[in-house]
């Protein structure tokens, strides 16, 4: 065997900044330690004073704050005079997103065995382009994958990959139907040719209700806004499979062509699930891609009692999950699943010094052919780390019971006269607005109760619009919300509204 000459003392040397790098010297795991240690105080300061799920600052008194300090000093400061400058001019002023009342977006507090995780993730700073890059770290992400596939009733011939979350998984599933479209089609390379000179006739068909990304994947697509065309939905919100079919003979009418029909599962506002079955049932009959937007809602494969909402999800030809929502995981984290692996080869590139074209016959994985990023997060091992700390039957019990609070908060809604609700809640978001019996200006109260919950710090809840009308709404993820915290909220957000009312009418008196 060839004898190579190495100094295996290398390691131990101390080296000129130690305490800036993560290595094996003493001088840099004490830098390490006293890091970690003084932001664990920062948080633990942060999480004890848990009693207001935002300060209540303003922009400006938080941009005087930041102004004050030069973020490139000529010499270094000591990070736990930094942090606690931290802890106190941005961590003081951020959203407790563990807090009962901070319910706006589908923005998940997340789990304990994931924040661990993301320390090995940072320090370890695997990258997920390539093997030399992340060896462990790609065949975990790979078996994951695996995991991820079987669970939403895929064959062995899926695969898939992690992304930043639900904007690219879209992204890419319309990315791929597009390319199909034109390879099956006009046997049109778009990756090579760019768009076929028949792409202005083509159309991605989704529900009103859908996710705007999907407006916005078509339009960075080169597809433009106007390729979308929306389906109107059902009274509970999902998109109407009659009037699917019926927009799909009309586009036939006009000579337009449906690419790509994308369902949600678990809208944004509403939580609605398009009915899977029936839509692919259509897709397939008009050979069209099925693409699901499951960013939301796909969190229900864990929960027994709600899986089979999804049920039909497996027809897809492409799924986008999210983690950083229902399957609480810390910012980003989420995944793009493929039925069939080989449409992975219509965005396939080579970059020699990444993925080259030997790494087939070595058996080594390229995740980057199958990503639109290059650098990547190994974000995998958070969600890896949280299933198998939590297990599967109280992770199911965590988003059942965000599912009843949600129920029991609309209940809570209906008993009050004053307060009108949108829509019986599909899964954990309930839309609702203040609604007194003679009411002028029922869009100007909402807005005022909303903002005034948020600068007050007393709750952060989010608003949305309903054929022109503002409504404001609870996103309920957080499995430690009870009944009572909800229960006492409405009870608030009455009262402003009664008071509104009162000044208003003074005035106009
Ligand atoms: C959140 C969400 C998205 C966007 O996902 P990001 O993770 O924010 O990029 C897309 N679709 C639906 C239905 C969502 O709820």
């Amino acid at each position: 065997m060839l004898e190579l000459h190495h100094d295996s003392a290398i390691a131990d040397r101390s080296r000129p900044f130690d305490r800036y790098f993560l290595g094996n010297s003493e001088a840099s795991q004490t830098a390490y330690r006293q890091a970690i240690a003084a932001s664990l105080d920062v948080l633990e300061r942060h999480f004890a004073r848990l009693s207001q799920p935002y300060s209540g600052a303003t922009p400006a008194q938080i941009a005087d704050r930041l102004a004050a300090i030069d973020p490139c000093p000529d010499d270094p400061q000591a990070i736990d005079r930094i942090l606690d400058r931290v802890g106190e001019a941005i961590v003081r002023h951020s959203v407790v997103v563990s807090h009962p009342r901070c319910i706006a977006h589908l923005h998940c507090p997340p789990v304990i065995p994931a924040l661990a995780a993301e320390a090995i993730v940072a320090a370890t700073n695997q990258s997920m382009d390539s093997w030399d890059q992340s060896p462990a770290a790609t065949i975990a992400e790979v078996r994951l994958i695996q995991w991820l596939c079987r669970e939403f009733g895929y064959s062995t011939t899926a695969d898939g990959v992690f992304t930043s979350g639900g904007t690219q998984s879209n992204y890419m599933g319309l990315l791929l139907a597009r390319d199909r479209y034109a390879r099956d089609r006009y046997n049109w390379c778009v990756r090579d040719r760019g768009l076929p000179p028949e792409a202005g006739q083509f159309r991605v068909l989704c529900s009103e209700n859908a996710h705007f990304t999907v407006r916005q994947g078509c339009a960075q697509l080169g597809l433009g806004e106007r390729s979308v065309v929306t389906v109107p939905c059902d009274r509970d919100r999902s998109m109407s499979v009659d009037a699917l079919e019926r927009a799909i003979a009309e586009l036939g009418d006009r000579d337009l062509l449906p690419i790509a029909i994308v369902a949600t599962a678990g809208t944004t506002d509403f939580g609605s699930i398009d009915p899977l079955i029936e839509i692919a049932e259509i897709a397939r009959k008009y050979k069209i891609w099925l693409h699901v937007d499951a960013a939301f809602g796909g969190a229900l494969i864990l929960s027994d009692r709600y899986r089979q909402n999804l049920a039909g999800i497996n027809l897809a030809d492409s799924i986008a999950v999210d983690f950083h929502k229902l399957f609480y995981q810390p910012i980003s984290c989420g995944a793009f699943l493929l039925r069939d692996r080989d449409n992975f080869d219509l965005m396939k590139l080579h970059a020699a010094y990444l993925n080259p074209e030997t790494n087939e016959k070595e058996g080594i994985p390229d995740l980057v052919t199958k990503s639109v990023q290059t650098t990547r997060r190994f974000d995998a091992l958070k969600l890896w780390i949280s299933l198998e700390a939590i297990g599967r039957v109280t992770f199911g019990k965590m988003i059942d019971t965000t599912l009843e609070i949600a129920r029991q908060t609309a209940a809570a809604i209906e008993r009050h006269e004053d307060l009108e609700l949108a829509h019986f809640p599909t899964l954990n978001t309930v839309v609702f607005r203040y609604l007194p019996q003679r009411c002028d200006r029922p869009d100007e109260i909402n807005d005022c109760i909303r903002r005034t919950l948020i600068n007050r710090g007393i709750a952060v809840i989010a608003k949305t619009q309903i054929e022109d009308k503002t409504y404001l709404k609870f996103t309920l993820l957080n499995p430690q919300i009870t009944i009572e915290d909800l229960v006492g909220l409405l009870d608030t957000i009455r009262e402003i509204g009664q008071a509104y009312d009162r000044e208003t009418a003074n005035f106009y008196r």
